[in-house]
């Protein structure tokens, strides 16, 4: 099987797709073949179209492109293959041929390339759009926009209400500080702040170095940080996460450190892969094994510690939503679970299909808003199903995706991050 050697970093190798010995074992803990019940929308069908185009006996067609697009990059077959097919490498690979070989329609293309080069890498470009998103859902816009119904009209009702809830305080004066542990100081943390985050997940952020700190860690805030490039990386926009990469690998040479934590699973699973982004003949490749060693997600982290912050009493019932680039991506199972079982008083109930994607997926509900909120219904009646009051998650996205549900479907639940409610335990 001939390899791409234009697309640069780790390239999938024969023995990687044939490692599928077309067991179906993964096919129904694929989110879009439970949907669909397709072949060619499942892992085993698509890793068969991958083979065929890498091999040309079959056209990178709209065909190809549309199956592999529909594919969340969820990782969940990855999960259930007994044969150790690592599904994710061969997609972001089949997606990064696309992007070099495939002439996608003009709007897409120009999109993807304001979204991927233009904006997520560029810190500036991001508060000045949030200000903008901001004022249309501070000034009243936003409800008069959804009271006449025009969103309806242009098709974009479902996609405007997943839109992120604008932070009146950014989190990038944060960055370059750095925070003292309270009390006996247990470790020295290295905090990765995210890019969307900083403008809309601002008080997550807050209540992440609040816990951390609590907890006996001095955190790092590095000042030079920039977008993980998760969201490039895994739409085939391969060079931009590469150079978001190097610029993190020297942002996050900060010294001495027991760890890189972040608070997002998304970005979490591609911090952990930076090595998968470069060839092992190329400077960085050293220093990105070094710094995927490192990374922790913020629940591994402090399940690993121990709790160390005094956490009072919450009565509440409390299910939960594996994130799949935790639970998946990176293997944490267990560590959100015994934190949420920590806090004295909640009541946690496990949430059926808590390891099936939400929907979120990245830019996913954006990109396939119908798939997105099919997939968003099942959750929400499950979610209902538990009455928990309370949905936690690891993921900034998963809360979007889960809000957004929780507000669709009238569950009247409340989706936090698993730190918040320990921030919260804290009484802060
Ligand atoms: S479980 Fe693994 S080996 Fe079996 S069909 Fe799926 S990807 Fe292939
Ligand atoms: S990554 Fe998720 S959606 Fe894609 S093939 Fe695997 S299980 Fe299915």
């Amino acid at each position: 099987m001939a390899t791409q050697a234009s697309i640069p970093g780790t390239i999938p190798v024969y023995e990687d797709y044939a490692r599928c010995v077309h067991c179906g074992l993964c096919l129904n803990h694929c989110p879009t073949y439970r949907l669909w019940q397709l072949e060619a929308d499942s892992p085993r069908g698509r890793i068969r179209q991958m083979i065929l185009v890498n091999e040309g006996q079959m056209p990178l067609s709209s065909g190809f492109v549309d199956h592999i697009d529909k594919c969340l990059d969820c990782r969940s077959c990855e999960t259930a293959c007994p044969s150790g097919v690592e599904y994710g490498k061969l997609v972001e690979h089949a997606r990064a041929r696309i992007e070099n070989e495939y002439r996608r329609p003009w709007f897409a293309r120009m999109t993807r390339d304001f979204v991927f080069n233009r904006l997520l890498p560029f810190p500036e470009r991001i508060a000045t759009a949030a200000k903008l998103l901001r004022l249309y859902q501070r000034s009243g816009l936003q409800a008069v926009a959804r009271g006449t119904g025009i969103l309806k009209v242009m098709g974009l009702a479902e996609r405007e209400r997943l839109l992120p809830r604008i932070d009146d305080k950014f989190f990038f004066g944060e960055l370059g500080k750095t925070f003292p542990a309270l009390g006996k100081r247990r470790a020295r943390v290295v905090f990765f702040a995210g890019c969307i985050a900083n403008v809309a997940f601002a008080r997550l952020n807050e209540a992440t170095i609040r816990v951390l700190t609590a907890n006996g860690c001095d955190v790092v805030v590095p000042g030079d940080q920039l977008c993980c490039g998760a969201l490039a990386a895994h739409a085939g926009v391969r060079e931009t996460a590469r150079a978001l990469a190097r610029k993190n690998l020297k942002a996050f040479a900060t010294g001495d450190c027991d760890a890189i934590v972040t608070n997002a699973a998304g970005c979490g699973s591609t911090l952990k892969e930076y090595d998968h982004l470069f060839s092992v003949d190329e400077p960085e490749h050293a220093a990105a094994v070094t710094f995927c060693s490192m990374v922790r997600d913020v629940t591994e982290f402090l399940a690993g510690l121990g709790l160390s912050a005094r956490l009072k009493p919450m009565a509440a019932r409390v299910t939960y939503q594996d994130s799949c680039h935790l639970l998946h991506g990176q293997k944490v199972r267990e560590a959100p679970r015994q934190l949420l079982r920590a806090i004295p008083g909640v009541e946690f109930v496990e949430l059926p299909y808590a390891d099936i994607c939400c929907g979120s997926a990245g830019v996913y509900n954006v990109t396939q808003t119908e798939a997105s909120l099919e997939l968003l219904a099942e959750k929400m009646e499950y979610a209902k199903k538990t009455s928990a009051q309370v949905i936690a998650t690891a993921n900034p996205g998963c809360l979007l995706q889960l809000r957004a549900g929780a507000e669709i479907h009238g569950t009247g639940q409340e989706v936090l991050h698993v730190v918040e409610l320990l921030d919260r335990a804290m009484g802060s």
